[in-house]
């Protein structure tokens, strides 16, 4: 099916971008890789009447790392180049395990990261991974900038807080007060599919002791569900197979599935529960693992 009728725009900055954003007129929407948006004007499921297209705005491709740690990723960073980033293998364990996950090489070649947090798709990986890390988002509009925590970022399956004339720039993944472990494992029925369950975790350790922990889950509600109790019950000692257990119980506990054509509710919760253990598992010393 071809897309209803719309205005195409190309701006060559951001702030022309921002500015036909804001006259745009009732129905305006940024197209970043188009991987999301695309399918739905196709199909018909979007209709706008302006499409903002940002590939050609310059200095959005980066990911980068400020001199604390603090990673920002520009809106026109791919999720291709987040898969084979050095960067990311060094120091970010759970964005590493979750970028080959996403879709399918064509998908991941175009597609992109910030673009994945304002499409809110609940059975998007990257919300889950961000959520787990603390990050956020810094949107730009008319009024300037203002940064976004990703937790108040989503309102729901397929919303977010962006105002009509607002483009997300980048993500922020904050920096690492300690050493940094975890990982993303996703269940699909077949390779490039979206999650019939995620689970991202996000582990930071002192001395030993874990100071922040982050849990989030894909595919198991409305929209993404930040698994709170379950990371705190890792927090202000050393990982064991008790906290994990306790853990991977309160993250299956926050999990809201619905039984449907992928499995019932129960097998997906159980997942959770086996996800967390997998992914928290391999950072027990193995006299604690017992
Ligand atoms: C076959 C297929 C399989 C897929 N499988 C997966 C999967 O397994 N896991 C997964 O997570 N995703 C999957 N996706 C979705 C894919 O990851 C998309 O790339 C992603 O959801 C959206 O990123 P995009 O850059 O393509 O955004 P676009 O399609 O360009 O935009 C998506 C939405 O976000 C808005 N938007 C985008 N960027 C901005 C911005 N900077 N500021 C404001 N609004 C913005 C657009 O207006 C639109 O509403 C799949 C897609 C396809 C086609």
């Amino acid at each position: 099916m071809y897309p209803s009728r719309f205005r195409y725009e190309a701006p060559r900055s951001l702030d022309e971008a921002i500015g036909l954003m804001h006259d745009g007129g009732d129905y305006v929407k940024v197209l970043a890789g188009g991987q999301s948006l695309v399918p739905l004007m196709k199909l018909r499921f979007a209709s706008p009447e302006l499409v903002v297209d940002i590939n050609n705005v310059p200095g959005l491709d980066y990911h980068r790392a400020d001199p604390d740690g603090t990673l920002r990723i520009g809106a026109l960073c791919r999720h291709a180049d987040l898969e084979r980033s050095g960067l990311l293998k060094t120091t970010q364990p759970t964005m590493a395990a979750a970028a080959p996950l996403i879709a399918d090489p064509i998908v991941r070649n175009r597609g992109t990261l910030v673009g994945s947090l304002c499409h809110a798709d609940p059975q998007g990986d990257w919300a889950s991974v961000v959520t787990a890390l603390g990050g956020s988002v810094v949107a730009q509009g008319p009024a300037g900038r203002r940064t976004i925590p990703l937790a108040g970022f989503v309102t729901g399956p397929f919303e977010t807080v962006l105002a009509p004339d607002e483009i997300a720039v980048e993500a922020v993944i904050p920096a690492a007060q300690g050493t940094r472990s975890g990982g993303y494992l996703k269940l699909e029925r077949r390779v490039g599919d979206f999650a019939t369950v995620g689970v991202a975790v996000a582990v930071e350790t002192s001395g030993g002791t874990v100071t922040r922990a982050g849990i989030g889950l894909t595919g198991v509600g409305g929209s993404t569900i930040a698994a709170t109790e379950a990371a705190q019950a890792l927090t202000g000692q050393p990982l064991s197979a008790e906290s994990i257990g306790r853990a991977a119980d309160l993250a299956a506990a926050a999990a809201r599935p619905r039984t449907d054509h992928r499995g019932s509710a129960e097998y997906k919760r159980h997942m959770v529960r086996t996800f967390v253990v997998r992914i928290l598992g391999r950072d027990v010393p193995e006299e604690r693992a017992a």
